[in-house]
């Protein structure tokens, strides 16, 4: 039996910042993590060539200052993300070119639903209290419908309805039928609003650290050193009047308190004594993550540069319905990343890796150009393919649910306490999300302990 202060469950962002913070604060920690790396939903790998390839969360954005205040503790530098030439938008089937956030080319009507919608969108957000979305004053009105019931009330025209749903429902990682509209104002509002969710520069992949989120993940991992223990997916734990006892595969670790940060989708898996608030539970059995494939194209070089294209591309119904340039600060070599999402990713899923390859290669030549079919390296990661996350980007609330159970998603369960992005209120279902809640649950245990020691 290892005995420590504290144990944090999973070594995602969450858990590390909350490891990081209690050891740096003079405690003896242990971490369990299920897999045989860290990282969770971001994941680093460093190629042969040494250019690196996040085939998880990759991008930072303004506002992100905890992520910021990492990497500065770290030395990490960062660079902007590609964002030169045009981006374009195809729609049944026809190619549209653009600059800025509206592609104004595709139809003045429908560009004028897009900008009306948006700022609709913002407006509503900003009346969402990011600690307890539940408490807006049409919370449960907001609450009771899908974000495809809004956008069917609110956007006429048809291709600026089929852009905001697969760019919205796109962020939850699921059909707009799946989504409370509650839920998507909370997490909107909780990163800015619609403009920095769905934006580039300026917004959410305004940036990227310098050799990919390895390069923070790893240096927080070697300071915690032997306290990380890999390959040790907790099955129980079991609180009592002094502590908890939590079981890894071959561990047993005791504790004053544990840190649970494993995502919403799987924290179900693991075996509550005595069982967890009937409201704990319950949010764990609501709150899934949709189907999410990344795609990293490896080419020499980033041709659609000398193109006049930024890499950046959407196109609804395509089984590469996402682009964007994923090149590292050299730009050498071109990488191309393809982002699947929903009920497209689901279907994709169900083809062999040559089809699949196939109809996202197929897809990138129609858009890019001959060049595209033709890539040094291919790297598929399909992140509801992944035991220990269960999905991805985020978990995400259903109509009904953040209302009904929202409270609990932060509140302590006697010696457990909950971090995770989906506990932060702000920049929930992001990586500065995930760091923040770690923080704040260091810190709720530590006032745990000048509680009872006052
Ligand atoms: C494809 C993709 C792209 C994304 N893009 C971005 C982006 O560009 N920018 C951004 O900010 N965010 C992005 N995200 C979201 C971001 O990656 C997450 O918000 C963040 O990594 C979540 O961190 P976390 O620590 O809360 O959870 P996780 O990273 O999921 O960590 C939880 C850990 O718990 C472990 N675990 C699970 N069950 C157990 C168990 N029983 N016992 C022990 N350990 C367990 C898991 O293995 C995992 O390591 C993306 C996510 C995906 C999947």
């Amino acid at each position: 039996m290892t005995d420590v202060d504290f144990c944090v469950i999973g070594g995602g962002f969450a858990g590390l910042t909350a490891a990081l913070r209690l050891k740096q604060m003079g405690r003896s920690v242990a971490l369990l993590e299920a897999r045989d790396r860290l990282g969770g939903r971001t994941f680093t790998q460093v190629r042969d060539d040494g250019s690196w390839i996040d085939r998880g969360g990759a991008w930072i954005g303004p506002g992100q200052d905890r992520i910021r205040a990492l990497m500065t503790e770290f030395g990490v530098a960062s660079y902007k993300q590609y964002t030169g030439g045009e981006a374009m938008m195809v729609v049944d089937g026809k190619q549209h070119r653009y600059t800025g956030t509206i592609p104004w080319t595709m139809s003045p009507w429908a560009a004028m639903n897009l900008g009306a919608v948006f700022l609709e969108l913002g407006h509503m957000c900003k009346s969402v209290p990011l600690e307890a979305p539940w408490a807006a004053k049409k919370a449960d009105k907001w609450d009771q419908v899908s974000l495809a019931h809004w956008l069917e009330a609110n956007v006429l025209s048809k291709p600026a309805h089929d852009l905001l749903e697969t760019a919205i429902a796109g962020c939850y990682t699921s059909a707009a039928s799946e989504v409370s509209l509650l839920f998507v104002l909370y997490q909107m509002a909780s990163g800015g609003g619609p403009s920095f969710v769905l934006g580039v520069k300026d917004a959410a992949q305004d940036a990227r650290p310098i050799g990919g989120m390895g390069a923070i993940y790893r240096p927080m991992a070697a300071e915690l050193g032997d306290a990380i223990h890999l390959s040790q997916p907790v099955r129980c734990i079991h609180q009592d009047d002094s502590g908890v006892t939590v079981r890894g595969t071959d561990l047993r670790v005791r504790a004053r308190r544990a840190i649970v940060t494993v995502p919403l989708a799987v924290a179900g898996q693991i075996s509550y004594k005595p069982m967890l608030p009937a409201d704990r539970m319950f949010l764990h059995q609501r709150m899934p993550s949709g189907a999410i494939i990344k795609v990293s194209v490896v080419y020499d070089e980033p041709f659609w540069r000398a193109d006049g294209l930024s890499g950046q591309s959407a196109a609804p119904g395509s089984p590469a319905t996402i682009t964007i340039d994923a090149c590292t600060d050299t730009g050498r070599p071109g990488v191309l990343c393809v982002i699947v999402e929903g009920p497209i990713a689901r279907q994709l899923a169900r083809l062999d890796e040559t089809e699949r390859r196939r109809a996202i290669l197929d897809a990138l030549v129609e858009r890019f150009g001959r060049k595209a079919g033709a890539p040094v390296d291919y790297l598929e990661q399909d992140w509801s393919a992944e035991r220990y996350s269960g999905g991805g980007m985020l978990s995400h609330a259903p109509t009904g649910v953040l209302t009904q159970f929202g409270h609990a998603l932060r509140e302590p369960c006697g010696r457990i306490h909950w971090a995770g992005t989906e506990s932060s209120a702000v920049m929930c279902g992001w990586i500065d999300g995930a760091i923040r809640s770690g923080e704040r649950a260091a810190s709720e245990v530590l006032e745990h302990e000048t509680a009872v020691v006052g």
